[in-house]
């Protein structure tokens, strides 16, 4: 159909008259005759939640050759003008103030938006080319950082930008400010790393750095799916967020994660955003293009649902630690101590005991991404035990000795990835078990589709690595590391939030069975000033079996309660290299942790 064909025009530009507002212009030359319909999304790509993205438009109208045409709302995301001969114009108003790399902002100091965001579609053309105008603000500092095909603009400029259809206009967030500027290449790939926002990074170190993670990413898959590459970084005060497209990652980070030169070491807060940028890196691949088939093609309307974000999401988890460590970033020891903090993040949830990976998956539009007081004990998430049977799927194909989990990543990617087809919901089970020479449907059907954890002890040891598991030192021990300081003997069963108030409740703890509930706010424990000090003090002097008075607040009602401890539980996992392994197992470790 000729009509599929014809260029959907788009122009995006700041309203100078209010700080917040962008004005985006729609034009569509041969609208449909009996009345053109515009949508928008409604989520966006690589976050599983409805949005609801309308809502931040706060003007619509209208015009047919230059005069006023009516057009009006017929659902939430959906707009119909009156019949027009075209070319048709809808001049949209939108609110742009949040930071989060899935949503548009600007400001004095910077723009940025997300194609899903802004940008409606004409109904039935989602297929058509479009082109972009991105216009200056009264900023004439700024520039363009996108990996949109740039049409006449300049590179870096402003101007006209280019896309085959809509699905490329929308995954490739734009940001428009006075960013800081660093590259490099990757396996012959020249990458960018644009950076907004206050800072005195190192970035040339950054870049140094970021350099041998995406070499290690391309040799792994054999080939980079994209011709260059751009890291969109926000530097603030406290953020924490990623989100992957096709040739672009946008991250949002604290700007203390960004190395300074005068420390040399790779610290907690830059591992942090190392790791953080890896992932979003890997999902070029996992995700954007091996993908599950209920995305092919996207519909932006409705959930899109699948039970595989456990390989999606998990494994991208599980790699973007693992890139670090095989690209010689970090030593294993320090690998380790990440790896048994996921560990402890998978242990402390019991929600693991009721819902499977592959139902965390499918409910994440309602459950994992709608997080409430009673998440930990109900949901698994699939990142972290997902990661966790990524791990485990790779040191069982590991010690097998015939295949790894990078053989299954290469055959995702060769027999998915590059052709953009599709990953049946059954596809990953087997496939891993055509590259394993075995039937592995039980693996998958007691860590994926059931609630087992998986054997990692065992497993692990095979790899000459001890699993330890421990109780937590306290409310900020998130593992990884062996114990210091003294112990707790007991537990509340709860997780204490901000001012002594619960933040989840433990089911069947002694809290629980007491009757104390999660927002119950804490007054006195044993006859003492709830603080956080006095709840530890008293949890390393009495014995699990004795009894305290509670006093707590629920609402605006004081009620006392008694509380007989539990035993600390022992939910927090360390690991450590052993000293001398057996020559095969020593073997075995190199192969998987230093590639
Ligand atoms: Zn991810």
């Amino acid at each position: 159909m000729p009509a599929a064909h014809t260029p959907i025009r788009y122009r995006i530009a700041p309203l100078d008259a209010h700080a917040h507002l962008y004005e985006v212009r729609v034009t569509l030359d041969d609208p449909d005759p009996a009345g053109q319909r515009f949508r928008l999304p409604t989520w966006i790509p690589g976050s599983y939640l409805i949005r609801e993205f309308a809502r931040h438009f706060v003007s619509v109208r209208a015009e047919c050759a230059g005069s006023p045409v009516g057009i009006e709302k017929i659902d939430k995301n959906t707009w119909a003008a009156a019949p027009c001969d075209g070319p048709l114009t809808v001049v949209s108003h939108i609110y742009a103030y949040d930071l989060s790399v899935r949503a548009a902002y600007l400001d004095e100091t910077r723009g940025y938006f997300n194609g899903a965001v802004v940008f409606m579609y004409p109904d039935g053309r989602e297929s058509a080319p479009c082109t972009l105008e991105i216009v200056p603000g009264r900023h004439p500092s700024w520039r363009v950082a996108t990996t949109l095909p740039r049409a006449t603009a300049a590179p870096h400029g402003f101007g006209l930008y280019g896309a085959a259809s809509y699905d490329e206009l929308i995954d490739h967030p734009v940001e428009t400010s006075d960013f800081a500027l660093a590259n490099f290449e990757a396996s012959g790939v020249p990458h960018e790393i644009a950076v907004t926002g206050r800072h005195d990074a190192d970035l040339g170190r950054v870049a140094r750095d970021l350099a041998r993670v995406c070499r290690w990413q391309i040799d792994l898959f054999g080939e980079a799916p994209f011709h260059r590459y751009l890291f969109q970084v926000t530097a603030v005060g406290d953020g924490y967020g990623g989100l992957e497209h096709r040739s672009s990652t946008s991250l949002l980070c604290r700007r203390d994660e960004l190395p300074h030169a005068a420390n040399g070491d790779i610290d907690d807060d830059y591992l942090t955003f190392l790791g953080l940028a890896s992932h979003e890196y890997f999902h070029a691949w996992n995700v954007k293009r091996i993908k599950p088939a209920a995305f092919v093609p996207y519909d932006l309307t409705r959930e899109a649902y699948t039970r595989q974000l456990w390989a999606f999401e998990g494994w991208t988890s599980y790699y973007d630690d693992l890139a670090l460590v095989r690209c010689g970033l970090i030593e294993p020891a320090r690998y380790l101590e990440l790896l048994g903090r996921a560990i402890t993040y998978v242990a402390r949830g019991a929600g693991r005991r009721l819902q499977s990976v592959a139902d965390s998956s499918f409910d994440a539009w309602i459950k994992f991404y709608r997080p409430d007081e009673n998440s930990p004990n109900a949901v698994v998430s699939y990142y972290q035990k997902g990661s966790l049977v990524g791990l485990a799927l790779d040191l069982s194909l590991r010690r097998e000795g015939r295949a790894t989990l990078d053989d299954l990543m290469r055959a995702l990617w060769q027999r998915y990835g590059r052709s953009g087809a599709g990953v049946p919901e059954d596809a990953i089970g087997r496939l891993a078990s055509e590259i394993a020479g075995r039937d592995l449907s039980d693996f998958f059907a007691r860590y994926v589709d059931g609630t087992e954890d998986p054997p990692l002890p065992e497993l692990l040891s095979a790899f000459g690595v001890t699993l330890h598991m421990r109780a937590a030192s306290g409310a900020k021990d998130r593992g990884g590391k062996p114990a210091g300081g003294p112990m707790p003997r007991c537990t509340l069963g709860v997780r204490l939030g901000a001012d002594a108030k619960l933040a989840v409740v433990t089911p069947d703890g002694p809290a629980a069975r007491a009757g104390l509930s999660a927002h119950d706010t804490l007054v006195a424990v044993a006859g003492l000033k709830a603080t956080p000090e006095r709840i530890a003090t008293l949890l390393s002097r009495h014995s699990p079996g004795e009894t305290i008075g509670v006093h707590a607040f629920r609402r605006d009602e004081l009620m006392t309660f008694r509380v007989t401890l539990d035993a600390a539980p022992e939910d927090t996992c360390y690991l450590t290299l052993d000293a001398s392994p057996a020559g095969a197992v020593e073997q075995r470790r190199n192969a998987w942790l230093k590639g």
